[in-house]
């Protein structure tokens, strides 16, 4: 930890509102257990369950729709290696990855991040939704729209 020097973008793009920049920058306290050059990791205050952390890019990016493929695919490398740390370190069950992009989606922080939440037979968490067949027909139109917009 603490090995690479902030890139230019990473320094360009900070919020001074923004409490996960301030993490990143070191202002803030927090429990960081992984960084490099692009992402940074670190326990959420709120856990869900025992080893909960979030996984945020360096530079102040708001949400899935504002972040680039190539910045996501660091983070979502960034985010398998924490999720080996912390398999090793707790030997969950199991491990959910979450993100909320938007306020209705719940997300409060908006600067991205991704949850990893490590997961054990019993333990209290439920799931966010009650599976229920849909309407096929509602189903196909819906796909269809999606797949029109890719241009
Ligand atoms: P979300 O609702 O998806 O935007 O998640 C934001 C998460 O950030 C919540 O789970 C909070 O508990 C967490 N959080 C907010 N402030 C801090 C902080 N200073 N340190 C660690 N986690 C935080
Ligand atoms: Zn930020």
């Amino acid at each position: 930890m603490g090995r690479a020097p902030l890139n230019s973008v990473a320094r360009l793009r900070t919020v001074d509102s923004c409490i996960f920049c301030s993490i990143v920058a070191g202002k803030s306290p927090a429990h960081v257990i992984y960084d490099d050059e692009d992402a940074f990791a670190f326990m959420d205050i709120n856990p869900a369950t025992d080893g909960h952390a979030l996984v945020v890019p360096r530079a102040h990016i708001k949400d899935l729709w504002e972040i680039g493929e190539d910045e996501a695919g660091r983070l979502m490398a960034a985010t398998v290696r924490v999720a080996g740390q912390i398999r090793k370190a707790l030997e969950p069950d199991g491990l959910n990855i979450m993100h909320a992009t938007g306020a209705a989606a719940f997300q409060t922080v908006f600067h991205f991040h991704l949850h990893v939440v490590p997961r054990w037979y019993h333990d209290p968490l439920k799931l966010p939704w009650v599976p229920r067949p849909g309407d096929r027909s509602k189903i196909a139109e819906v796909a269809g729209k999606i797949v029109a917009a890719a241009g």
